[in-house]
Order: structure tokens, then sequence, then C-alpha cells
């Protein structure tokens, strides 16, 4: 499968940012702006706001997915929200294994994947985010750390109907670094070659983004590498203005 037959992705994390009244107005003035229509848009609010923004966003190009998920389904887990309870909320993806929730929050690749299973067990498209840390990077590690994440991550997960990956550099999250094109494509050509190992040609039907310091000056450089098929984009999708000129800057 051709690169360009994979649709783009613009994905905007909002982590734990935005009043419910900030969030609707964002999705409002959103929905107002023509996208390009061969994209897909996806918006990850805090789960409070899943039901609502989901019902505005129905029958439009938006998209809406939760941050994180459990894998059970339901029981004695305070706190957590599971795969039925996103569904109901009428979210279709949900983020699985974000730096901040693998670093702050402890989350192994084995409870990543089992999230992401339990997703897919309910019609949900997980994203699964890898990347290598700072360290990691430093000691000349990071194709061993995505080899093994990326493997990991997938274990309890099918290619067959949809998931996301993207690669995610813990260094480049927040702080303003970027991955160069280069490091970028190189990194996600190698992804996807470790999808390969595990499910073939599927591997090309895959879409991998990268995330980290995403801006409006940056995007057309990332995306224009071949394997890149979009991207996660944390501060900078926190005001419509600056994430549609991301859109913009990423499809001209
Ligand atoms: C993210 O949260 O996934 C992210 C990439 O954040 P930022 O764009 O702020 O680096």
């Amino acid at each position: 499968m051709e690169s360009g037959s994979r649709r783009k992705i613009f994905a905007a994390n909002w982590k734990m940012n935005l009043s419910a009244a900030k969030a609707e107005q964002f999705i409002q003035e959103m929905l107002s702006l023509d996208l390009p229509s061969d994209i897909q848009v996806l918006v990850f609010p805090p789960a409070l706001y899943l039901q609502r923004l989901s019902e505005l966003t129905a029958n439009s190009q938006i998209e809406i997915g939760a941050q994180n998920i459990y894998w059970e389904r339901s029981g004695a887990y305070t706190g957590e929200i599971s795969a039925p309870m996103i569904d109901e909320a009428g979210a279709k993806f949900v983020i699985c294994g974000h730096s901040e929730r693998r670093h702050i929050f402890g989350e192994s690749s084995e409870m990543v994947t089992r999230k992401a299973g339990a997703a897919q067990d309910e019609g949900i498209v997980p994203l699964i985010c890898i990347g290598e840390t700072l360290e990691e990077r430093n000691a000349g590690e990071t194709l061993e750390v995505l080899q093994s994440d990326t493997l990991s991550s997938l274990a309890a997960v099918d290619p067959d109907p949809e998931l996301i990956i993207a690669y995610e550099p813990v260094w480049a999250i927040g702080t303003g670094l970027t991955a160069t094109p280069e490091d970028a494509e190189k990194s996600i050509s190698y992804i996807r070659e470790q999808v390969r190992s595990i499910w073939g040609d599927l591997a090309d039907k895959i879409r991998i983004l990268y995330g980290g310091s995403v801006n409006a000056d940056n995007i057309a450089e990332l995306i224009a590498c071949p394997n890149v098929d979009g991207a996660l984009i944390g501060g900078a999708s926190l005001n419509p203005d600056s994430f549609m000129e991301i859109i913009r800057n990423g499809t001209k």
C-alpha cells in the first residue's frame, strides 16, 4: 500500500486541560470551519466531556476519543473507566499508553496491550503510544526500546479491524524539542518494520503518527515523511486557532 493511501490523522490530546465550557466552545468553533475532507480529525478530551462532545460532533468530521481506559468491563476499580462506558459515551477511540500514563502512573506495555485489547473488543480503536526516554536515546537504545515496546504493546491487539500507533519520543513531549523529520521517519519506519514482523503486509495499512511538540511551523516537514501518517498534538491543540493552523499547514 502506498503511504498516500493512508488517510492522515490530526489528533488533539487535551490531557487534563480546558473547562467544560471552553471544550464545547472549541468544538463549536471547529465545526464552523471547513476541514479538508481527506483527513481524519480526532479530539481526546478529559473523560467527563466525552458524552457531550460526542453528541456535538455526531455526523461531523470530528471524532472523539478517551485518554485512558481500564481493561475490566466493570467492578471495584475506583477511578477507572471501562470500554463499555467509553462506548456508551459515544467515543470511538482511546489513547493507550501515553508516555504520561507510562511514566507518571507506572503503566507497563503489558498493561497497555490489555487496555488496547479491551478497547478493540468493544469496537473502540486504540491509539497506542510508544517512544524512548532521553536517557534511552542518549544511551543509543532508541531502536531497542522501540522494538520491545512495539512488540509487547501489540501482544493482545488485532491488526484488523483497526489500531493506530503514535511514535512519541518522551523527550519531545511538552518540551518544545521536536524530532527532526529524519529521526521521526527513521523511528516510525522501524516501528512499521516491527509491525511487519508480526502481521506481514498489514503493516502498510496501519497508521503511525508522530507526536512531540508538533506546531504550525514544523508540521509540514514532519508529515511530508513517507511513513508519518499524521500527528498527535498536545499543547498546540488546546486552542482551535493553533490546531487549525497545524491542520492547514499539514495539508497544503
Ligand atoms: C502529547 O501529549 O501526546 C504531545 C505530543 O504533547 P505536546 O504536543 O505538547 O508535546
